[in-house]
Protein backbone atom coordinates (compact mmCIF):
# COMPACT_ATOMS: atom_id res chain seq x y z
CA UNK A 1 0.00 0.00 0.00
CA UNK A 2 1.48 3.41 -1.12
CA UNK A 3 0.57 6.98 -0.53
CA UNK A 4 -1.69 6.88 -3.33
CA UNK A 5 -4.48 4.80 -1.45
CA UNK A 6 -4.77 7.02 1.02
CA UNK A 7 -5.81 10.81 -1.06
CA UNK A 8 -9.04 11.33 -1.81
CA UNK A 9 -9.44 11.23 -5.11
CA UNK A 10 -12.79 12.79 -6.79
CA UNK A 11 -14.11 13.50 -9.98
CA UNK A 12 -14.59 17.17 -10.08
CA UNK A 13 -17.62 19.38 -11.15
CA UNK A 14 -16.31 20.62 -14.75
CA UNK A 15 -17.89 24.30 -14.97
CA UNK A 16 -18.57 26.13 -18.12
CA UNK A 17 -16.15 27.57 -19.84
CA UNK A 18 -14.70 31.56 -19.45
CA UNK A 19 -13.33 32.42 -22.59
CA UNK A 20 -10.70 34.70 -22.89
CA UNK A 21 -11.20 36.48 -25.54
CA UNK A 22 -13.12 39.84 -25.13
CA UNK A 23 -15.43 39.57 -28.55
CA UNK A 24 -17.74 36.60 -27.88
CA UNK A 25 -21.02 36.17 -27.15
CA UNK A 26 -21.22 34.43 -23.67
CA UNK A 27 -24.42 32.25 -23.11
CA UNK A 28 -22.99 29.72 -21.24
CA UNK A 29 -23.08 30.04 -17.77
CA UNK A 30 -25.93 32.16 -17.14
CA UNK A 31 -25.08 34.94 -15.84
CA UNK A 32 -26.76 38.34 -16.35
CA UNK A 33 -25.90 40.72 -19.22
CA UNK A 34 -25.83 43.13 -17.32
CA UNK A 35 -23.70 45.15 -14.46
CA UNK A 36 -23.84 45.11 -11.16
CA UNK A 37 -26.52 47.73 -9.48
CA UNK A 38 -24.52 51.03 -9.34
CA UNK A 39 -24.66 51.01 -5.75
CA UNK A 40 -22.36 48.43 -5.54
CA UNK A 41 -19.88 50.48 -7.33
CA UNK A 42 -19.79 53.18 -5.21
CA UNK A 43 -20.13 50.73 -1.92
CA UNK A 44 -16.81 49.33 -3.58
CA UNK A 45 -15.10 53.05 -4.15
CA UNK A 46 -16.02 53.52 -0.35
CA UNK A 47 -13.94 51.04 0.47
CA UNK A 48 -10.95 51.78 2.69
CA UNK A 49 -8.43 49.35 1.35
CA UNK A 50 -6.32 49.80 4.38
CA UNK A 51 -9.30 48.76 6.10
CA UNK A 52 -8.38 44.98 4.92
CA UNK A 53 -5.50 44.80 7.10
CA UNK A 54 -8.23 43.40 9.58
CA UNK A 55 -10.25 40.62 9.06
CA UNK A 56 -13.83 40.70 7.98
CA UNK A 57 -16.91 40.01 10.26
CA UNK A 58 -16.99 36.72 10.58
CA UNK A 59 -20.46 37.00 10.71
CA UNK A 60 -20.41 39.25 7.78
CA UNK A 61 -23.67 40.84 9.90
CA UNK A 62 -24.04 43.99 7.60
CA UNK A 63 -24.75 41.12 4.80
CA UNK A 64 -26.91 39.03 6.62
CA UNK A 65 -29.32 41.71 7.97
CA UNK A 66 -29.41 43.25 4.77
CA UNK A 67 -30.76 40.02 3.60
CA UNK A 68 -32.73 39.47 6.66
CA UNK A 69 -34.57 42.84 6.19
CA UNK A 70 -35.11 42.48 2.21
CA UNK A 71 -37.21 39.30 3.06
CA UNK A 72 -38.65 40.13 6.13
CA UNK A 73 -36.71 36.84 8.20
CA UNK A 74 -34.44 37.61 11.43
CA UNK A 75 -30.78 37.60 11.06
CA UNK A 76 -31.05 34.12 12.89
CA UNK A 77 -32.53 32.81 9.74
CA UNK A 78 -30.10 33.56 7.15
CA UNK A 79 -26.69 32.20 6.96
CA UNK A 80 -24.20 33.58 4.05
CA UNK A 81 -21.14 31.77 2.01
CA UNK A 82 -19.00 32.11 -1.21
CA UNK A 83 -21.46 31.72 -3.96
CA UNK A 84 -24.58 29.37 -3.30
CA UNK A 85 -21.77 26.53 -4.19
CA UNK A 86 -20.44 27.59 -0.73
CA UNK A 87 -23.44 27.18 0.79
CA UNK A 88 -24.79 24.37 -0.38
CA UNK A 89 -21.63 22.26 0.10
CA UNK A 90 -22.03 23.30 3.87
CA UNK A 91 -25.41 21.78 3.65
CA UNK A 92 -24.58 18.80 2.43
CA UNK A 93 -21.84 18.33 5.05
CA UNK A 94 -24.57 19.71 7.41
CA UNK A 95 -27.99 18.43 6.86
CA UNK A 96 -26.71 15.24 4.52
CA UNK A 97 -25.16 12.82 7.73
CA UNK A 98 -26.78 9.94 7.26
CA UNK A 99 -26.68 6.50 6.17
CA UNK A 100 -29.86 6.55 4.24
CA UNK A 101 -29.33 8.01 0.60
CA UNK A 102 -30.41 11.44 -0.44
CA UNK A 103 -32.62 12.01 -3.51
CA UNK A 104 -32.23 14.32 -6.51
CA UNK A 105 -33.12 14.46 -9.95
CA UNK A 106 -31.52 12.64 -12.59
CA UNK A 107 -31.16 15.50 -14.69
CA UNK A 108 -30.49 18.66 -12.24
CA UNK A 109 -27.67 20.81 -11.49
CA UNK A 110 -24.58 18.49 -11.86
CA UNK A 111 -22.45 19.30 -8.34
CA UNK A 112 -24.91 17.75 -6.42
CA UNK A 113 -23.93 14.10 -7.22
CA UNK A 114 -19.74 15.67 -6.54
CA UNK A 115 -20.41 17.02 -3.47
CA UNK A 116 -22.13 13.64 -2.45
CA UNK A 117 -19.48 11.57 -3.70
CA UNK A 118 -16.63 13.69 -2.05
CA UNK A 119 -18.59 13.92 1.13
CA UNK A 120 -19.22 9.98 0.62
CA UNK A 121 -23.18 10.82 1.18
CA UNK A 122 -25.18 7.96 -0.54
CA UNK A 123 -27.79 8.90 -2.88
CA UNK A 124 -30.39 8.10 -5.26
CA UNK A 125 -31.22 9.84 -8.63
CA UNK A 126 -34.75 9.68 -9.70
CA UNK A 127 -35.55 10.19 -13.10
CA UNK A 128 -37.51 13.25 -14.20
CA UNK A 129 -40.61 12.40 -16.37
CA UNK A 130 -41.23 12.27 -19.84
CA UNK A 131 -41.33 15.73 -20.05
CA UNK A 132 -38.34 16.60 -17.85
CA UNK A 133 -40.54 17.65 -15.05
CA UNK A 134 -39.98 16.07 -11.17
CA UNK A 135 -42.39 13.64 -10.21
CA UNK A 136 -42.96 14.59 -6.36
CA UNK A 137 -44.65 11.79 -5.27
CA UNK A 138 -41.36 9.92 -5.81
CA UNK A 139 -39.85 11.65 -3.17
CA UNK A 140 -41.10 9.78 -0.24
CA UNK A 141 -40.10 6.65 1.40
CA UNK A 142 -37.33 6.84 4.05
CA UNK A 143 -34.37 9.24 2.84
CA UNK A 144 -31.36 11.19 4.50
CA UNK A 145 -32.71 14.00 2.33
CA UNK A 146 -33.76 15.78 -0.57
CA UNK A 147 -32.26 18.15 -2.76
CA UNK A 148 -33.13 20.34 -5.72
CA UNK A 149 -33.54 23.29 -7.71
CA UNK A 150 -36.46 25.21 -8.79
CA UNK A 151 -36.75 26.20 -11.26
CA UNK A 152 -34.64 23.13 -12.12
CA UNK A 153 -31.21 23.55 -13.73
CA UNK A 154 -30.26 22.72 -16.89
CA UNK A 155 -34.55 22.36 -17.92
CA UNK A 156 -35.79 25.72 -16.85
CA UNK A 157 -38.93 23.70 -15.01
CA UNK A 158 -40.95 25.38 -11.96
CA UNK A 159 -42.23 22.93 -9.92
CA UNK A 160 -45.55 24.83 -8.10
CA UNK A 161 -45.34 25.57 -4.47
CA UNK A 162 -48.08 23.30 -3.84
CA UNK A 163 -46.16 20.39 -5.16
CA UNK A 164 -43.03 21.50 -3.09
CA UNK A 165 -45.41 21.79 0.02
CA UNK A 166 -45.90 17.92 -0.05
CA UNK A 167 -42.65 17.20 -0.95
CA UNK A 168 -41.76 18.98 2.30
CA UNK A 169 -44.89 17.58 4.33
CA UNK A 170 -43.56 13.89 2.99
CA UNK A 171 -40.08 13.92 4.36
CA UNK A 172 -40.56 15.82 8.06
CA UNK A 173 -37.93 13.07 9.45
CA UNK A 174 -35.00 14.71 6.49
CA UNK A 175 -33.88 18.24 5.67
CA UNK A 176 -35.74 19.50 2.19
CA UNK A 177 -33.59 22.03 0.55
CA UNK A 178 -34.72 24.26 -2.18
CA UNK A 179 -31.90 25.63 -4.51
CA UNK A 180 -33.42 28.41 -5.57
CA UNK A 181 -30.64 30.17 -8.03
CA UNK A 182 -33.43 30.93 -10.66
CA UNK A 183 -36.42 31.51 -8.78
CA UNK A 184 -35.80 35.47 -9.62
CA UNK A 185 -37.34 34.63 -13.18
CA UNK A 186 -40.25 34.00 -12.62
CA UNK A 187 -41.35 31.56 -10.29
CA UNK A 188 -42.85 31.32 -6.42
CA UNK A 189 -40.12 31.19 -4.00
CA UNK A 190 -41.02 28.43 -1.15
CA UNK A 191 -39.56 31.02 1.08
CA UNK A 192 -42.85 31.04 3.45
CA UNK A 193 -42.24 27.02 3.95
CA UNK A 194 -39.36 27.86 6.44
CA UNK A 195 -41.71 28.84 8.90
CA UNK A 196 -44.59 26.14 7.93
CA UNK A 197 -42.02 23.37 8.38
CA UNK A 198 -38.73 23.05 10.79
CA UNK A 199 -36.81 21.19 7.98
CA UNK A 200 -37.08 23.55 4.92
CA UNK A 201 -33.85 25.01 3.76
CA UNK A 202 -34.16 27.82 0.82
CA UNK A 203 -31.00 28.72 -1.25
CA UNK A 204 -30.42 31.69 -3.19
CA UNK A 205 -27.64 33.24 -5.15
CA UNK A 206 -26.46 36.79 -5.68
CA UNK A 207 -24.28 35.26 -9.12
CA UNK A 208 -27.76 35.37 -11.76
CA UNK A 209 -30.77 37.67 -10.87
CA UNK A 210 -28.42 40.26 -8.75
CA UNK A 211 -25.58 40.62 -11.74
CA UNK A 212 -22.64 39.69 -9.38
CA UNK A 213 -21.08 36.04 -10.45
CA UNK A 214 -17.91 37.51 -9.80
CA UNK A 215 -18.06 38.25 -6.03
CA UNK A 216 -19.24 34.88 -4.96
CA UNK A 217 -22.58 35.73 -2.72
CA UNK A 218 -25.20 32.88 -1.93
CA UNK A 219 -27.06 32.05 1.23
CA UNK A 220 -29.40 29.92 2.79
CA UNK A 221 -32.76 30.09 5.26
CA UNK A 222 -34.28 28.51 7.44
CA UNK A 223 -35.34 27.96 10.89
CA UNK A 224 -32.59 29.40 13.38
CA UNK A 225 -31.79 25.89 14.68
CA UNK A 226 -31.26 24.98 11.40
CA UNK A 227 -29.16 27.80 10.76
CA UNK A 228 -27.10 27.49 13.38
CA UNK A 229 -25.98 23.84 12.68
CA UNK A 230 -24.81 24.99 9.65
CA UNK A 231 -22.89 28.73 11.48
CA UNK A 232 -21.33 25.66 13.81
CA UNK A 233 -19.91 23.63 10.39
CA UNK A 234 -18.91 27.02 9.08
CA UNK A 235 -16.77 27.84 12.10
CA UNK A 236 -15.37 24.58 12.27
CA UNK A 237 -14.00 24.73 8.82
CA UNK A 238 -12.99 28.58 7.65
CA UNK A 239 -14.23 31.17 9.78
CA UNK A 240 -13.61 34.35 7.46
CA UNK A 241 -15.64 33.04 4.45
CA UNK A 242 -17.56 36.44 3.58
CA UNK A 243 -14.49 38.93 2.50
CA UNK A 244 -14.83 42.69 3.32
CA UNK A 245 -15.57 43.81 -0.06
CA UNK A 246 -18.54 41.49 -0.73
CA UNK A 247 -19.90 41.87 2.59
CA UNK A 248 -20.08 45.82 2.09
CA UNK A 249 -20.93 45.34 -1.89
CA UNK A 250 -23.50 42.44 -1.51
CA UNK A 251 -25.91 44.37 1.47
CA UNK A 252 -25.46 47.13 -1.20
CA UNK A 253 -26.67 44.52 -3.80
CA UNK A 254 -29.87 43.85 -2.16
CA UNK A 255 -31.28 47.21 -1.23
CA UNK A 256 -31.41 48.22 -4.35
CA UNK A 257 -34.55 46.38 -5.29
CA UNK A 258 -35.59 48.63 -8.15
CA UNK A 259 -32.72 48.12 -9.85
CA UNK A 260 -32.90 44.11 -9.44
CA UNK A 261 -36.10 44.58 -10.72
CA UNK A 262 -35.79 46.13 -13.91
CA UNK A 263 -32.99 43.90 -14.42
CA UNK A 264 -34.96 40.85 -14.39
CA UNK A 265 -38.11 42.24 -15.70
CA UNK A 266 -35.61 42.71 -18.90
CA UNK A 267 -34.05 39.59 -18.86
CA UNK A 268 -37.95 38.02 -19.26
CA UNK A 269 -38.49 39.55 -22.01
CA UNK A 270 -35.98 38.88 -23.83
CA UNK A 271 -36.38 35.62 -22.76
CA UNK A 272 -39.90 35.34 -24.71
CA UNK A 273 -38.73 36.69 -27.80
CA UNK A 274 -35.85 34.25 -27.74
CA UNK A 275 -38.32 31.74 -27.12
CA UNK A 276 -40.31 32.57 -29.84
CA UNK A 277 -37.23 33.29 -32.06
CA UNK A 278 -36.02 29.86 -31.89
CA UNK A 279 -39.15 27.89 -32.24
CA UNK A 280 -39.39 29.56 -35.42
CA UNK A 281 -36.06 28.50 -36.47
CA UNK A 282 -37.64 24.57 -35.56
CA UNK A 283 -36.10 24.08 -32.21
CA UNK A 284 -38.42 22.41 -29.95
CA UNK A 285 -38.41 24.03 -26.06
CA UNK A 286 -40.73 24.53 -22.86
CA UNK A 287 -41.46 27.81 -21.49
CA UNK A 288 -38.65 28.10 -19.34
CA UNK A 289 -38.57 29.89 -15.38
CA UNK A 290 -34.98 30.56 -15.90
CA UNK A 291 -32.77 33.12 -17.41
CA UNK A 292 -31.61 30.17 -19.63
CA UNK A 293 -33.51 27.77 -22.01
CA UNK A 294 -33.29 24.17 -23.11
CA UNK A 295 -33.63 23.49 -26.67
CA UNK A 296 -33.71 20.41 -28.93
CA UNK A 297 -33.74 20.47 -32.47
CA UNK A 298 -35.63 17.52 -34.05
CA UNK A 299 -33.49 17.09 -37.28
CA UNK A 300 -29.50 18.35 -36.28
CA UNK A 301 -27.35 17.01 -33.83
CA UNK A 302 -26.69 19.46 -30.56
CA UNK A 303 -23.29 18.69 -30.41
CA UNK A 304 -22.41 20.02 -33.96
CA UNK A 305 -24.59 22.75 -33.49
CA UNK A 306 -22.64 23.74 -30.36
CA UNK A 307 -19.67 23.32 -31.92
CA UNK A 308 -20.41 25.86 -34.93
CA UNK A 309 -21.77 28.47 -33.03
CA UNK A 310 -18.30 28.22 -30.77
CA UNK A 311 -16.42 28.59 -34.14
CA UNK A 312 -18.67 31.78 -34.32
CA UNK A 313 -18.02 32.87 -31.01
CA UNK A 314 -21.23 32.53 -29.57
CA UNK A 315 -20.63 30.37 -26.38
CA UNK A 316 -23.24 28.18 -25.13
CA UNK A 317 -23.87 24.93 -23.13
CA UNK A 318 -24.02 21.32 -24.19
CA UNK A 319 -23.63 18.03 -21.84
CA UNK A 320 -22.98 14.63 -24.06
CA UNK A 321 -25.24 13.11 -21.35
CA UNK A 322 -27.83 10.18 -21.64
CA UNK A 323 -31.12 11.95 -21.91
CA UNK A 324 -30.06 15.19 -22.20
CA UNK A 325 -27.36 15.25 -25.33
CA UNK A 326 -29.40 16.09 -28.11
CA UNK A 327 -30.07 19.23 -25.76
CA UNK A 328 -28.10 23.03 -26.07
CA UNK A 329 -28.65 25.34 -22.50
CA UNK A 330 -28.87 28.88 -23.71
CA UNK A 331 -28.35 31.77 -21.39
CA UNK A 332 -30.48 34.72 -21.97
CA UNK A 333 -28.23 37.50 -22.65
CA UNK A 334 -28.97 41.23 -24.19
CA UNK A 335 -31.60 41.15 -27.70
CA UNK A 336 -28.70 42.10 -29.37
CA UNK A 337 -26.82 39.30 -28.46
CA UNK A 338 -29.88 36.96 -29.09
CA UNK A 339 -30.03 38.15 -32.46
CA UNK A 340 -26.58 37.33 -32.81
CA UNK A 341 -27.57 34.35 -31.75
CA UNK A 342 -30.49 33.99 -34.21
CA UNK A 343 -28.56 35.03 -37.13
CA UNK A 344 -25.59 32.17 -36.86
CA UNK A 345 -28.48 30.03 -35.92
CA UNK A 346 -29.95 30.74 -39.42
CA UNK A 347 -27.12 30.71 -41.02
CA UNK A 348 -26.16 27.13 -40.08
CA UNK A 349 -29.66 26.13 -40.64
CA UNK A 350 -29.89 27.46 -44.36
CA UNK A 351 -26.57 25.52 -44.99
CA UNK A 352 -28.34 21.94 -43.95
CA UNK A 353 -31.29 23.00 -45.71
CA UNK A 354 -33.63 23.26 -42.55
CA UNK A 355 -34.44 26.86 -43.16
CA UNK A 356 -35.53 29.09 -45.74
CA UNK A 357 -35.85 32.94 -46.35
C1 LIG B 1 -25.45 28.78 -10.62
C2 LIG B 1 -26.05 27.77 -9.70
C3 LIG B 1 -25.64 27.66 -8.37
C4 LIG B 1 -24.45 28.34 -7.77
O1 LIG B 1 -24.19 29.58 -8.04
P1 LIG B 1 -23.12 30.40 -7.22
O2 LIG B 1 -22.49 31.25 -8.26
O3 LIG B 1 -22.15 29.48 -6.57
O4 LIG B 1 -23.92 31.17 -6.24
C5 LIG B 1 -26.31 26.78 -7.54
N1 LIG B 1 -27.30 26.02 -8.01
C6 LIG B 1 -27.70 26.07 -9.27
C7 LIG B 1 -28.80 25.19 -9.72
C8 LIG B 1 -27.07 26.94 -10.17
O5 LIG B 1 -27.43 26.94 -11.43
Amino acid sequence: MGFEDRIRKVVPYVPGEQPKAANVIKLNTNESPYPPSPKVKEALQELDADRLRLYPDPAASELVNAIAEYYGLSEKEVFVGVGSDDVLAMCFMTFFNSEDPILFPDITYSFYDVWADLLRIPYRQLPLDENFDIRPEDYTGRNGGVIFPNPNAPTGALLPLEQIRQIARANQDSIVIIDEAYIDFGGESALPLIHEFKNVVVTQTFSKSRNLAGLRIGCAMADEKLIKYLNDVKYSFNSYTMNMPAIKAGAAAIRDRAYFESCTAKIRATRERATKMLRDLGFELRDSSANFVFATHPQVDAKEIFDYLKSKNIFVRWWGKPRINRYLRITIGTDREMEALGEALKSFLKEKGLFEA
